[in-house]
């Protein structure tokens, strides 16, 4: 079987393999990882081992904190204006579909000051707004934006220059290529896509914005306080931590490294892309520089027909295609742990079903 699905994601399988391994027994030590103290010597070994690993793969500079939070990308809608506003100013935003538009609504819940700076609404959100499109306002303290909106399938193909810190919401994209995180002042994701399993959320923030959080935070919302606790100032989801710690050696042994995924994603994404764009019954309206390489998302030419592909296609053992509730139509998410010969498979069923049934 192949799992398409967006989110709880796949996991690599020899990840889960090492996992099952691991599960009762944990090198030797006559418990599991689920089983362990937070503080014990084992665990934070486990915990240093992956921030490790995490940085060498995004070759995160020294001037970053990297987190283990919990509370999901959802709880980062909030936690980053908590903790960049305390100074004043505007959290500027790129509206690119839904999840960009759930930051800004929950800034604007807050009672903090929004600005949307730039949206890619007038394309029918087919294409990101360019560089020049962007406008801040005056007193913006950083520009929030997602860089690849894991419902629509827009994905940006430039990280935008601004004046002010950036903040991104990676949940659906990191990891899946080199990153060059000396942009940002803040980057965010959950795991549950291409880290590990949910519960788990990764902040990478640059160590200068830790002095402008919001007076009388809750210090689980603190980005300081949890640098200053190595994520532990309560307990952190301990085993989803080890998992993503797999992950990051699967990555770095397994795989090579974040280039040579970058690659067999590139691959499997305009594979994907090319199949759907040479048939007369797939298609997908994402202007090409801003296709989504994770998340690709297609409708049938008759639409009467995607409750049978889908049935069809869960016979043939492909998981989880139908599109997001709120849009509907089909969607492949092709995330790290999605290997090539998914693709393929998808591929030559898509073109059986055409001919069978389009
Ligand atoms: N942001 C993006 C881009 C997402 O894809 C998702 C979930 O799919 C979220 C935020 C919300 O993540 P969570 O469920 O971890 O709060």
């Amino acid at each position: 079987h192949y799992n398409f699905c967006a989110g709880p994601a796949a996991l690599p399988t020899p990840v889960l393999e090492r996992a099952r391994e691991e599960l009762l027994d944990y090198q030797g030590r006559g418990l599991s990882v689920m089983e362990m103290s937070h503080r014990s010597p084992a665990f934070v070994a486990i915990a240093e081992q992956a921030e490790a690993d995490l940085r060498e793969l995004l070759a995160v500079p020294e001037n970053y904190k990297v987190l283990f939070l919990q509370g999901g990308a959802s709880l980062q809608f909030s936690m980053v204006p908590m903790n960049l506003l305390g100074q004043g100013g505007t959290a500027n935003f790129l509206y690119t579909g839904i999840w960009g538009k759930k930051a800004l609504a929950e800034a604007k819940q807050m009672g903090f000051d929004v600005h949307m700076a730039g949206s890619s609404e007038p394309s029918g959100h087919a294409e990101v707004p360019t560089q020049a499109d962007i406008a801040l306002s005056a007193d913006a303290a950083y520009l929030h934006y997602t860089a690849n909106e894991t419902i629509g399938g827009l994905e940006f193909d430039y990280i935008p220059d601004v004046g002010v810190p950036l903040v991104c919401d990676y949940s659906s994209s990191i990891l899946a290529e080199p990153l060059d995180v000396s942009r940002f002042g803040v980057i965010y994701a959950g795991a549950q896509k291409n880290i590990g399993p949910a519960g788990l959320t990764l902040v990478l923030v640059r160590d200068d914005l830790l002095d402008r959080r919001c007076p009388r935070i809750p210090s689980l919302f603190d980005y300081q306080a949890m640098a200053e606790a190595g994520s532990m100032v309560n307990t952190p989801p301990t085993y989803a931590w080890y998992l993503a710690g797999l992950v990051f050696q699967w990555l770095k042994h397994d795989i090579g490294g974040l280039e040579a995924m970058a690659t067999i994603n590139a691959r499997k994404a305009a594979k994907l892309y090319a199949a759907i764009d040479a048939s007369g019954f797939y298609s997908n309206p994402i202007a090409p520089r801003n296709r989504s390489r994770m998340n690709v998302p297609f409708v049938l030419a008759d639409a009467s027909l995607d409750k049978t592909f889908l049935a069809e296609a869960e016979q043939a053992g492909l998981l989880n295609l139908a599109g997001h509730r709120s849009v509907g139509g089909m969607r492949a998410s092709l995330y790290n742990a999605v290997p090539e010969a998914a693709v393929d498979t998808l591929i030559d069923f898509m073109s059986d079903f055409e001919q069978r049934r389009g």
